[in-house]
C-alpha cells in the first residue's frame, strides 16, 4: 500500500510518521509530478486551509485532486484538510464547515472522546480548529461530537477530523483509515 501525503504545507511530515510505525508506504506531493504515481490513498494534512486552496490551485493540483476522490480514492483529511473537502472548496464532501470555530482564544485545547466504531478515550487534538456546522446529505455519517459539535464524519472513501490524531500516539485513526483503503 503507498499513500501520497498532500505536503504543500502544514502538518505533513506528522502524518508520514504515524504511516510509518503503522508500515505503510507514503510519498510526499509537492507538485503535479507527485500526484501521478500510483498511490491507494491520500492524506490531507492539517495546517492553513488558505494558503494550502492556493497552492492547490496554482500547481493545477485542484482538478485531478477533486476527480481522484470523486472516482473513490481514499482520503483522510484533518483540521485544514477537512475543511479542503467541504462545501466552498473542492467540495467532495457534503459537509459545511465553519474555520476558526472556537475562536482565537478557545481554539487550541485537548481532549478525549468517543469515536463511532473506534471506541471511547480516542485522544483529540484541536489547534485553531473547525467543526462541521451541518451535515448536507444523507451520504455522510458524523462519527463524533465534542461539545455539541460534529468533529468527525465519514462520506464512503471520505474520513475527517476537526482534530489532529497525527499529534497524539494513538493510532485507533490512521488504522480505520487504513482498514477503509483495504
Ligand atoms: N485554522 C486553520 C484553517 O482555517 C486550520 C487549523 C489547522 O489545520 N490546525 O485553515
Amino acid at each position: 500500500m503507498r499513500v501520497a501525503v498532500m505536503a504543500l504545507q502544514g502538518a505533513f511530515i506528522e502524518h508520514e510518521q504515524v504511516l510509518k510505525r503503522l508500515g505503510v508506504e507514503t510519498f510526499e506531493v509537492r507538485q503535479l509530478a507527485d500526484w501521478q504515481q500510483h498511490k491507494d490513498a491520500l492524506i490531507l494534512p492539517g495546517g492553513e486551509s488558505t494558503v494550502q486552496m492556493r497552492l492547490l490551485s496554482q500547481l493545477a493540483l485542484h482538478g485531478p485532486v477533486r476527480e481522484a476522490i470523486l472516482n473513490g480514492l481514499p482520503v483522510f483529511g484533518t483540521c485544514a484538510g477537512m475543511i479542503l473537502l467541504s462545501e466552498g472548496r473542492l467540495a467532495t464532501m457534503d459537509i459545511r464547515v465553519r474555520r476558526n470555530a472556537y475562536g482565537r482564544q478557545l481554539g487550541s485545547f485537548h481532549t478525549e472522546g468517543q469515536v463511532v466504531g473506534l471506541g471511547d478515550h480516542i485522544p483529540m487534538t484541536f489547534i485553531r480548529a473547525p467543526y462541521i456546522e451541518e451535515i448536507l446529505s444523507s451520504r455522510s455519517e458524523i462519527l463524533a461530537e465534542v461539545n455539541g459539535h460534529i468533529v468527525a464524519a465519514r462520506q464512503g472513501n471520505q474520513l475527517v477530523t476537526s482534530f489532529h490524531p497525527e499529534l497524539d500516539p494513538d493510532l485507533r485513526l490512521h488504522r480505520y483509515f487504513l482498514q477503509m483503503v483495504a
